[in-house]
């Protein structure tokens, strides 16, 4: 990922020593009178050896260990559940947080690799009414830190197995954009080479549609693959399955998509659950390829047969209906594929878990 100057401050940033950036830590190490390659020291230990004690830190000076502990903690995530799917795929955990709010955190072998999907929020404000997780709104940010335990954890139940993360979606609870510095402060450590070291081109971002974070985001790069909630081709279904649509309805959206191509050279991927009677049908799909022509957008479409939620009223897309659908697409000459699905038997679209376990939740 491409380095640019860091803001000064970030709003919810707490003592996790994991929401720091390799430069944050480089600056705070100068304030506190240490040399500045103490940062990769101190980065190789949180997260090549993934050590969960400063005094571990053994090549620093017993005082400098000693300011890192008065001023940070390393991790502040208790694991409250951790499920296996029963063809042993897919794996869920539940995270407890110092204030007692839980997040959940997906690790799913492929025959690529492991890849984990993060939540970026507790809770959500977006509202699309085929989720889970904006059933009781938005409770708080996740620091980055937050965000980045969520994959060391994830990392040390593979550790067991002498097995590394290979890829991080950022697909779980939230809304990415609706936290951006957090989020930003997160990629940077993953992708540092002396962090979790995650190629930018295995981390995949979701977002419902914040255009001016599209524009902010497009900015800043990077290789990252990229990815926008579409579900709807009209503005009308849209709204009402999206009440982001509200605030950045098509015509907004689909131009900061094409600046996003046009900057970062990269193809976007549309996510398009299908929601049975909903907009799944051939003409929905046609209208599907006429927009992103129109708009003359480079753009992957990833056809999402949509979970059920028992709190949300929507019936699945038939399977051959979802086969009618990819192939009107690729008959129009727009490429796309149809989502793989994992971890039913434990919950594993967004926001179920959770849902259920929210009761623990003290506020
Ligand atoms: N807030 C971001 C990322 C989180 S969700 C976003 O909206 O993109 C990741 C994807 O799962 C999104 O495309 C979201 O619309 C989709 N999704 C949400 N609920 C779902 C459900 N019940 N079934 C299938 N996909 C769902």
């Amino acid at each position: 990922m491409k380095k640019k100057k860091q803001k000064e401050t970030r709003p919810n940033k707490g003592n996790s020593i994991y929401s720091l950036t390799h430069e944050e830590l480089k600056n705070w190490l100068v304030e506190n009178g240490e040399p500045k390659f103490r940062a990769t020291q101190i980065f190789e230990w949180l997260y090549q050896k993934r050590v969960e004690y400063f005094e571990e830190m053994t090549n620093l000076s017993k005082g400098l260990r000693e300011k890192l502990n008065n001023s940070f903690s390393i991790t502040t995530l208790e694991t409250v559940v951790e499920q296996k799917s029963s063809d042993g795929r897919t794996m869920k955990f539940l995270f407890e947080m110092h204030d007692g709010y839980t997040i959940e955190t997906v690790l799913m072998k492929h025959d690529y690799g492991y890849s984990v999907c993060v939540t970026s929020q507790v809770g959500c404000r977006i509202g699309c009414t085929f989720c889970a997780s904006s059933i009781g709104g938005l409770k708080r940010q996740l620091e980055s830190g937050e965000i980045v335990s969520q994959v060391i954890k994830v990392q040390k139940a593979l550790d067991e197995r002498n097995e590394r993360v290979s890829s991080i979606v950022l697909m779980g609870i939230g809304e990415p954009f609706d936290n951006y510095d957090e989020i930003i402060a997160f990629l940077r450590t993953i992708n540092h080479d002396k962090g979790i070291n995650i190629g930018a081109r295995h981390i995949t971002l979701s977002t419902s549609g914040i255009v001016p974070r599209i524009y902010d985001f497009a900015d800043e790069k990077t290789q990252i693959n990229f990815a926008v909630s579409l579900h709807a081709v009209t503005n009308e279904r849209r709204s009402k399955l999206m009440p982001i649509n509200k605030a950045y309805p098509l015509e907004k959206l689909l131009p900061s998509v094409k600046y996003y191509n046009e900057t970062t050279g990269r193809r976007v991927t549309f996510e398009y659950g299908l929601l049975g009677g909903e907009n799944d049908s051939v003409e929905e799909a046609k209208d599907l390829a006429n927009l992103i022509k129109d708009y003359d957008l480079n753009i992957h479409v990833n056809l999402i047969p949509v979970n059920f939620v028992p709190e949300r009223n929507y019936v699945r897309t038939e399977r051959s209906q979802i086969f009618e659908f990819e192939r009107t697409l690729k008959d129009e000459g727009i490429n796309a594929t149809i989502r793989r699905e994992q971890g039913h038997d434990i919950d594993a679209a967004c926001g179920q878990l959770r849902a259920k376990e929210r009761k623990r939740e003290t506020r």
